[in-house]
């Protein structure tokens, strides 16, 4: 008999607005000195009264329309009790039974599946510990240090319902949930950098019987360390029910270098944080004023834009890699501006452009090669100034230097040779240093005619116009 996975995912995104949830301190702490964007407000001193950051609500609202949910006209905030040392006042500000949006919904682009939003809510990131080793082994770490920058900073929490059936389908919505946050404009989703994380929760269970026990896993930093961890996990729980063991209610940590998830504790409950309403921040009302404003402010979701990259006239494979990252399908717009084969774009992007990201590490955004700058290569490539071929070359020195690609044919002499008594010449050339290759193409054996063709563009460094190559070839021979 088989077994079948259940996964569900809680997913915090850092909000991108300038200040903090409850206070005037910036948001902006990545690479700065330790314990300075702080205020009394967010290092949770005595006396120090929070006050709602109104973008935040905002921002909290506008993923909340965009993700389907029923939106709740009034809410309110709560305490949430620990201790940690990254959290100042041993309790967080999150919100608990009314949360800002419930009962949502998510398409997924690939398999079309529809899963649930169960809730989305608004709350405050902690702090971060660093631990300074000189091996970079946490555990070689004789102290540790807090840095408060990040503490208060604004997040939200997606909760989906446990509809995902593999972890592919739970990657394709991590991912699709990205492109929704960042065409909203209210995150960057950038999982490296910690603004957006996902803790996953997983469980099996034999064909026909019910839910089985949930295991929640973190530390996952991108797409396939997800996927990875809840395919390790989904085997161990398996192995484990199948050998007669039971699964426990824990939390484990996904471990990159090893390829694993470690036990780190078990499951708290809810009252074990002793949640109570925050008495310092007034409820949170919604009226239909502020709810038509930002309805009426939404920008193009992610859907919609595959959908109109289609009509444009690229394929549905393509639109959706488009899409996956705004940074992309902004760059592609603007460049069909310049040049209006919208097919031939998201070629180049998909193909060379991509390639040359990879290997250089950089994001679209940050190549050295505009918009503009691809829309007049393939200009040229049209007009038959450059041959396809040595466009590719073109572009490769356009990534390097972020010159104009007329500068670079100029400077390069890479202008296509398409005056026909220039390539006559070397079309004998050739053919009379080959007679052999001759001899066999009119004996027959026809694919002896791309072999010449090859020597022409040769001997031409690849500029010679192919068409008229193969015209004259095809006169002579
Ligand atoms: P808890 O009370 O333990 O926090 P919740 O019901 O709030 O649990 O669910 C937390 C997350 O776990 C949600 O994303 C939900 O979809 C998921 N989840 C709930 N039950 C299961 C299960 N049996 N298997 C996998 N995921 C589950
Ligand atoms: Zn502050
Ligand atoms: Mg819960």
């Amino acid at each position: 008999m088989g077994y079948e996975t259940v996964i569900g995912l809680e997913v915090h995104c850092q909000l991108l607005t300038d200040s903090k949830l409850f206070c005037g301190c910036s948001t902006d702490y990545i690479g700065k000195e330790p314990n300075t964007n702080v205020c009394p407000v967010c290092l949770g001193l005595p006396g120090s009264l929070p006050v709602l950051n109104k973008k935040a609500l905002e921002f909290a609202l506008k993923a909340a329309i965009a993700l389907n949910c029923e939106i709740l006209p009034y809410s309110h905030f709560y305490r949430k009790n620990y201790f940690y040392p990254d959290l100042p006042k041993a309790y967080q500000i999150t919100q608990y039974d009314i949360p800002v949006g419930r009962h949502g919904w998510i398409e997924l682009p690939y398999s079309h599946k529809r899963i649930g939003i169960t809730r989305i809510h608004l709350e405050e990131d902690a702090g971060k510990l660093v631990h300074p080793t000189k091996t970079g082994r946490i555990e070689h770490a004789t102290y540790s240090l807090v840095d408060y920058n990040r503490a208060g900073v604004p997040l939200i929490e997606i909760v989906s319902e446990p509809d995902f059936s593999s972890p592919s389908e739970a990657r394709e919505y991590l991912m699709e949930l990205r492109s929704i946050v960042q065409h909203l404009g209210i995150s960057d989703g950038n999982m490296e950098l910690g603004s957006m994380r996902c803790d996953a929760n997983v469980s099996v269970h034999r064909e026909g019987e019910g839910l089985g026990v949930k295991v929640e896993l973190k530390n996952m930093n991108s797409f396939k360390a997800l996927e990875r961890a809840l395919n390790y996990e989904v085997e161990r729980q398996i192995k484990l029910i199948k050998s007669g063991g039971r699964v426990e209610q824990e939390t484990r940590h996904w471990s990159e270098p090893e390829k694993k998830t470690i036990s780190l504790r078990g499951k708290e409950e809810a009252q074990d944080y002793r949640y109570f309403p925050e008495p310092d921040l007034l409820p949170i009302y919604v009226d239909e004023e502020i709810l038509e404003s930002i309805k009426s402010d939404m920008p193009e979701l992610p859907a919609n834009r595959r959908k109109r990259f289609v009509s444009m006239g690229i394929g549905e494979k393509e639109a959706s890699i488009m899409v996956i990252e705004k940074s992309i399908g902004d760059y592609f717009e603007e460049a069909v501006k310049y040049f209006g084969d919208a097919k031939s774009i998201a070629n180049w992007i998909l193909g060379d452009f991509l390639g040359e990201l990879n290997r250089a590490g950089l994001e679209i955004q940050d190549s050295r090669v505009k918009p503009h700058q691809l829309g007049r290569l393939l200009t040229l490539i049209k007009d038959g100034t450059i041959s396809g071929k040595i466009a590719k070359k073109v572009f490769s020195i356009m990534f390097d230097t972020g010159d104009d690609p007329d500068e670079i044919v100029k400077r390069e002499g890479l202008v296509q040779i398409v005056d026909r008594s220039e390539i006559e010449k070397v079309v004998e050339e050739v053919l009379s240093a080959n007679p052999d290759a001759v001899e066999s193409y009119r004996k027959g054996k026809a694919n002896i005619f791309n072999f010449l063709v090859g020597q022409v563009m040769k001997a031409t460094k690849g500029k010679a116009n192919p068409n008229v190559v193969r015209d004259i070839l095809q006169k002579k021979i």
